[in-house]
């Protein structure tokens, strides 16, 4: 079993994350959940922020490391020596993308793999972005995000 690692933006996690997290730590010998700065996106929280709610909600397993990165996931994977990324798939929708992103990561480096989970039916709809949606206009999201995330969205929007 090789290490592998987990990269999105993460922003904030959801239970949609941490089931595919909860899934691959028993596949993997290590899984590195890494925070990567898009830079197309405008961040709700600083990774930073998001580092460290990703380790308090997935500190109760052992094979699970968190780090952020600023640059190419590809060189992280390098320097790093992990030839594995893995990534969820929700809808048809998201496959578009995955697809061209793991082409383009291999093209990079042709050893690099990437691993597909498919979601749990329950997060099928479950995204980062329907979260900041519904908390920003002072919605329950209770059933979407641990309770830490839970609060540090009504601290940023409260
Ligand atoms: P997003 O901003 O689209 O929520 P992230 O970049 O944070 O996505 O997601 C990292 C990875 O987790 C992506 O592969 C994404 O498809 C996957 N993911 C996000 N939400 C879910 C979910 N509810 N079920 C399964 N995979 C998910």
């Amino acid at each position: 079993m090789e290490a592998a690692f987990y990269p999105g933006s993460f922003d904030p996690i959801t239970y949609g994350h941490l089931n595919i997290i909860e899934r691959a730590q028993t596949i993997f010998s290590r899984i590195t959940v890494l925070v990567a700065v898009n830079t197309f996106k405008k961040p709700l929280f600083s990774p930073q922020e998001n580092v460290e709610m990703i380790r308090q909600t997935t500190r109760r397993w052992s094979r699970v490391e968190v780090d952020f990165t600023e640059g190419l996931l590809i060189e992280y994977a390098r320097e790093n020596n992990i030839r594995t990324a893995v990534r969820g798939l929700r809808a048809v929708t998201d496959f578009e993308n995955e697809f061209s992103m793991a082409l383009t990561n291999r093209n990079m480096w042709s050893e690099f793999d990437t691993v597909f989970l498919m979601t749990s039916s329950e997060y099928m709809y479950l995204s980062s972005s329907v979260v900041r949606q519904i908390a920003q206009m002072g919605g329950e999201v209770g059933q979407f995000v641990p309770a830490c995330v839970e609060q540090k969205l009504k601290e940023k929007f409260g």
